[in-house]
């Protein structure tokens, strides 16, 4: 039987700084961190090798060192207005405070100093006019964008901090169950391969991020820690050729714009967007074939990309938003034979599927290029692809060119986000001794805003040393 302090269960951005955190402040106690997935530099994904998702056991874009956020774009939202439902939780002010400080600690380990979409405000306010005329509102976010590989060393030089400075990482280690007696968590029940034992702690710190939510959810039915169902994001990828997005890319960088498209008003929002980037693949659970982009902060494509997301908020009696969205999900990958589909705008006008050869005759060339030609509409809910549709003519108006015939739709794109583990305003369950953070925790989804719920709670914790 081990024992331990402090127990984080994942490696992700908001682990990693509960860790980074409590040793800032002087923690004296043993931290130890269980990480299903590899270090950060024996994370590699056979793609790039292969081509092709040999779909691992743990994918390595989602699971190890740092999580998500390896192979992440690394774009670092400097606003507590994006990010999440955090500031709710814990105040706008702290929150902006805590983004300023954690920022400063991702500059100490190398951060590019260079802060995007800052500048320029006439013309940001030109953009805004034209949002305005769409009835689409831009939210102001700097960003500061890391980067796929600056990024992978930045959490490398973190890692090594962490172990040098006494902190634990068990690697290619499952956390399977929680230990909980009496409405006290004690621990959890490890797994290493085919090994198995126990962990004791102090404090238990569940950071599994969205790789984590099956999990969570279970565990949370079983220990009975209060939750409820959260919001769910389906949507596509969409990518244009960089010169339709020029003047936004230089401008801002990432135009975060919002709708509420007729006739559902569901909320509508673009997300992730990449300049000269890729579009990915990541792999869930049971070989879920889910679209992403990135970009390299070096290696550039003639392409931009970003997500569009219909978010989804169910009410009793259904509380199964992330299983609703993995069968659209399913549903998508049969149709593309277990591969990302891709169509036309126009062709989803004209109500007709793509085919290869049409892509081929476009400016726009697609960057994931195992993603199969089709039909996305055959998949998708009637409600959200209309209300995506809608969204991109008004996106039209702020970025003339975006709602052209050759514009590809990626599918499935879609953002679980954990349903919404309750907590009081530290950071602790309804389970004593027991606390949630990150995207696992459903009041994230973001490297900046999951770091800085890290770094609140090891403050949080220090104060009930
Ligand atoms: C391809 C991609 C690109 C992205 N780009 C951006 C971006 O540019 N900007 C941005 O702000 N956000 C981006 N995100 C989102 C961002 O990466 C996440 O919001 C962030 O990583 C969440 O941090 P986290 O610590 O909550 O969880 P995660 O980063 O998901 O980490 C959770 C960790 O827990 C581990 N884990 C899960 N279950 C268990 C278990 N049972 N036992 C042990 N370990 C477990 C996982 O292996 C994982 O390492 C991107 C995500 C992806 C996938």
């Amino acid at each position: 039987m081990e024992k331990t302090d402090t127990l984080i269960v994942g490696a992700g951005p908001s682990g990693i700084f509960t860790a980074l955190e409590l040793l800032n402040q002087g923690y004296k106690g043993k931290i130890c961190i269980v990480e299903k997935g590899a270090a950060i530099e024996n994370r590699a994904c056979p793609k790039a090798k292969t081509g092709v998702c040999v779909h691992c056991k743990n994918c390595h874009i989602t699971t190890g060192f740092s999580g998500a956020g390896a192979f992440s774009d690394g774009k670092l939202s400097l606003s507590a207005d994006v990010g999440g439902e955090l500031p709710e939780l814990i105040g706008q002010d702290t929150a902006q405070s805590l983004i300023d400080y954690t920022d400063k600690i991702y500059l100490s380990f190398g951060a590019d100093k260079k802060v995007e979409g800052v500048s320029d405000s006439e013309k940001i306010k030109e953009i805004r006019k034209k949002a305005i005329q769409a009835n689409l509102k831009l939210v102001d976010c700097p960003i500061r964008h890391l980067g796929t590989e600056k990024a992978q060393q930045i959490y490398l030089s973190i890692e090594k901090h962490l172990q040098k400075s006494g902190v634990e990482i068990l690697f290619n280690t499952d956390a399977e169950d929680l230990i909980v007696e009496n409405g006290v968590c004690r621990g959890a029940a490890l797994c290493k391969g085919k090994e198995k034992s126990e962990i004791f702690a102090q404090n238990v710190v569940v950071a599994t991020g969205r790789r984590g939510a099956d999990w969570l959810d279970s565990v949370c039915k079983k220990h009975g820690i209060t939750h409820e169902a959260g919001i769910v994001d389906i949507g596509v990828r969409v990518e244009v050729r960089n010169e339709v997005m020029e003047e936004v890319n230089n401008i801002l960088y990432e135009s975060k714009l919002i709708g509420y498209p007729h006739p559902f008003k569901n909320k509508v929002r673009t997300f992730c967007q990449n300049p000269g980037g890729f579009v990915s693949q990541e792999n869930y659970d049971n070989d879920l074939a889910v679209v992403n982009g990135h970009s390299y902060k070096e290696k550039k494509s003639q392409n931009t990309n970003l997500a569009i997301l219909c978010s989804s908020h169910f009410q009793a009696p259904f509380d199964r938003p992330i299983e609703y969205a993995k069968k659209i999900g399913e549903l998508t990958n049969m149709l593309g034979d277990g591969h990302i589909l891709v169509q036309r705008l126009g062709d989803i006008r004209d109500g007709k599927r793509s085919w290869q050869e049409d892509l081929m005759r476009s400016n726009v060339k697609p960057t994931l290029t195992d993603a199969v030609a089709g039909d996305i509409t055959s998949a998708m809910p009637y409600r959200v692809m209309l209300s995506i549709l809608n969204f991109i003519e008004e996106v039209d108006t702020v970025v003339p060119g975006f709602a052209s015939a050759e514009t590809l739709l990626y599918s499935p794109e879609l953002k679980f986000y954990s349903n919404r583990v309750s907590m009081n305003e530290n950071l602790e369950t309804s389970v004593k001794n027991l606390y949630c953070l990150g995207d696992s925790s459903g009041w994230t989804r973001g490297l900046m805003m999951a770091s800085v719920m890290g770094v609140y709670l090891a403050r949080k914790l220090m104060k009930g040393e």
